[in-house]
């Protein structure tokens, strides 16, 4: 711990001490280190982000990549975004960073094969600001995506604040022909109300309620959720899917697209071409195989 202490008060400034100590274990200190940590990473754009395929369950053939932020710190190693995406919203850093990761997503899907669209999350934070649709416009045109290839996740504490204008706000973006998303559903204190407020192009069921389909009163839920989407005209992700028996069941209740580890972990830009060459080609094999 010794040199993570040096390296962190030589960042820290010359007039700064820490006295970093296991036993004490100050979380507040420990905090404000890795602020300091996230701070720099921000200016010296130290993330990267990674890409997850969405499944359609039918043909079980990609239909979009959710991008997610990674962060491997210098001395500390990965970074779970649990842990730096909450820090990076209480600094108001989500801002710089969120605008990085809809610049880098946008010019990373442009070259992928076919109409793949890419989806992005944009935290509550965000959307306090004035500029996230002129982001989004910027990100759009600089990378030649088109509009209508991005998706933006959101959750519902991004409607539990300021709801109008936050509403407003997500109309003009789809005006723009960027679907919206509701992320993390049933997890909110009141995700129905929601539902109400804004027609979402999509919503991705809470990975909670996939771990738990086995259960009955849980399957009926997500059947419910189903219905309610089919009414508004939304598409139903299920997410966090493991198993091929949680893949059974989601399209059993309905859910029309899955995510999750049975197809695929969260990969690097590099290998999104080759995934979804490979998942055609085992749906080509499966098909025929059901076929002969
Ligand atoms: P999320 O948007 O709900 O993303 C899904 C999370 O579930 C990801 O975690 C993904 O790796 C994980 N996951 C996917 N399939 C499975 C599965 O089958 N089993 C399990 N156990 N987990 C699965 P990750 O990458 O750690 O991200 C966590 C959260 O951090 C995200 O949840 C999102 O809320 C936030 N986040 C990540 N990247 C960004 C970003 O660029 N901007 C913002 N605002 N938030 C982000
Ligand atoms: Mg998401
Ligand atoms: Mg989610
Ligand atoms: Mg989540």
């Amino acid at each position: 711990h010794a040199d993570i202490a040096l390296y962190r008060a030589k960042k820290a400034g010359r007039n700064t001490f820490f006295f970093y100590d296991d036993g004490m274990g100050s979380e507040a200190s420990e905090r404000t280190l890795l602020e300091l940590d996230l701070r720099e990473a921000v200016l010296r754009s130290g993330f990267l982000l990674h890409y997850q395929p969405i499944v359609d369950a039918a043909s079980r053939t990609v239909s979009a990549f959710e991008a997610l932020m990674r962060w491997t710190h210098p001395l500390r190693g990965a970074i779970p975004p649990a842990e730096f995406i909450p820090l990076a919203e209480e600094t108001g850093l989500i801002v710089a960073l969120g605008t990085w990761a809809l610049h880098e997503a946008c010019r990373e899907a442009a070259s992928w094969p076919g109409d793949l669209r890419v989806a992005v999350n944009v935290s509550a934070v965000q959307f306090t600001q004035p500029g996230l649709e002129q982001v989004v416009r910027d990100a759009l045109s600089a990378s030649g995506l088109p509009a209508d290839r991005l998706e933006l996740e959101i959750t519902e504490s991004v409607l539990m604040s300021d709801a109008e204008s936050v509403v407003a706000s997500l109309h003009r973006l789809r005006d723009l022909g960027v679907r919206i998303a509701l992320d993390d559903f049933g997890t909110g204190y009141s995700s129905l109300s929601y539902l109400r407020r804004f027609p979402f192009d999509k919503i991705k069921i809470d990975r909670s309620f996939i771990r738990d389909i086995g259960n009955e009163e849980t399957a009926a839920i997500v059947r419910a959720i189903v219905g309610l989407g089919e009414r508004t005209g939304a598409t139903i992700t299920a997410e966090g899917v493991e198993t091929e028996e949680q893949f059974e069941s989601v399209c059993r209740e309905g859910c029309t697209q899955v995510q999750g580890y049975l197809f695929s972990k969260p990969l690097p830009a590099s290998r999104v071409t080759g995934f979804v060459e490979e998942l055609g080609r085992r749906a080509i094999e499966s098909g025929m195989s059901v076929a002969g």
